[in-house]
Parts: structure tokens; C-alpha cells; sequence
């Protein structure tokens, strides 16, 4: 079997171990690792730029990663076409409107798709990896039930498991954070007493 054939179980392990949704930190690399190779190899590809123009550039999320990109010809060749385009839309006075996503959007959903695969037929060291990792954030968790058709009862049991956790963290933080509370609250852990934070981060997708 050849070594790639193993590639995406190995970057699987890895992405649990990073503390963070394993479908963020991977949907996160491999979109950097595309707008990367967009800019470098796809400028004079017709049918790309034709999708770029499509969507009206980058999505607002997409288009920041741009400012730490080296390559300023790339995204002047690109965004002077979109450029052209608004000016051409203010010209007749019209809202301009997109009518593709955003190509880099359209990428992660692919990723994320193939981990969501992967993660719901994983078993062994993949299975393990994932017991052991953060978990799904509330946004992939959401898109996994509603892509994989019969989500794994071991999936369900640990995510919706670890959210009723965090909620009844949340409770007695709100309850101990109530007037008159002081000697309650002081008895939290350091982790209970920051959870708010740790909930804001359940709640929402990172794409670095
Ligand atoms: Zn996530
Ligand atoms: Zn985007």
C-alpha cells in the first residue's frame, strides 16, 4: 500500500492532538495550503478566475488571510478584475451580487467533508485519537449530523456528552456568580471560573 494511501489517518492523529476541533485545525491548513497554491499556480487558470469573479473575490474571512501573503502581483492580477467589476455596478447604479461562493469556502466544505467521513468510519488508533482530542466545536458537530447519514452512537455519546458538561459548568458559574455568592464562586477551579471563555470557543469555528 503506498505511504499517501496512510496520509489522512496520520494527519488525523495529529489534528486530535492539537488541543483545538481536529476539523478546524485540519480545514484551517489545507485552506491555507490551496489559497497558497491559488495565488502561486491558478492566476492564469481561465476557469479559476472565472469562479473568482463569480463570488466577488474572497469572502471578507478569506480575503484577511490575504494581508499576510508575499505574492502582491497574484492578488492584484485577481482583485483587479473584481475591482472592475464594482466599478462597472456603481457605473449602472446596482447592487453588485455574487453568483458562486466564495472558491476558498467551497474548498472547506470539501475538507470538512472528507474528515467528517473519516471520522465516522474511523475505528483503532483514529477512534482513540479522537476520544482523546477537544472534540468537535458546535458548528462542525452541526454540519457532521446533518452530512454523515447514520452519525456513530460513540460520536453522539462524546459530543453531546462534553456539551451537557460545559453546560452545567456554565450553570453553577451563573449561579455562583450571583450577589452575595463570593465564597461559593472562590471554591471554582481556575478552569470553572473562566469557562465563559471556554463556551464562546464551543460555540464557534476557527479557520487560522
Ligand atoms: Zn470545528
Ligand atoms: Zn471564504
Amino acid at each position: 500500500m503506498p505511504a499517501e494511501t496512510h496520509l489522512p489517518q496520520i494527519e488525523w492523529r495529529a489534528a486530535c492532538e492539537s488541543g483545538a476541533c481536529p476539523v478546524c485545525h485540519l480545514a484551517g491548513k489545507r485552506t491555507a495550503k490551496y489559497l497558497d497554491s491559488l495565488l502561486w499556480e491558478h492566476v492564469t487558470d481561465r476557469e479559476f478566475r472565472y469562479a473568482f469573479r463569480a463570488a466577488g473575490g474572497f469572502c471578507q474571512g478569506h480575503s484577511r488571510d490575504l494581508d499576510s501573503f508575499r505574492d502582491g502581483l497574484a492578488v492584484a492580477i485577481l482583485h483587479r478584475d473584481i475591482l472592475g467589476d464594482r466599478l462597472e455596478a456603481f457605473r449602472k447604479k446596482k447592487a453588485f451580487k455574487s453568483k458562486a461562493p466564495c472558491v476558498i469556502c467551497k474548498e472547506r466544505e470539501r475538507v470538512e467533508k472528507t474528515y467528517f467521513t473519516l471520522l465516522s468510519e474511523s475505528a483503532g488508533a483514529e477512534r482513540a485519537a479522537f476520544e482523546a482530542s477537544a472534540g468537535l466545536c458546535v458548528p462542525h458537530y452541526g454540519k457532521f449530523l446533518s452530512q454523515v447519514r447514520r452519525p456513530p452512537k460513540w460520536i453522539t455519546e462524546i459530543q453531546e456528552g462534553a456539551y451537557r458538561d460545559l453546560m452545567r459548568r456554565v450553570d453553577v458559574f451563573i449561579d455562583y456568580s450571583a450577589f452575595g455568592r463570593d465564597a461559593d464562586f472562590a471554591t471554582l477551579s481556575p478552569e470553572d471560573k473562566t469557562v465563559w471563555k471556554e463556551l464562546a470557543r464551543a460555540l464557534r469555528s476557527d479557520f487560522p
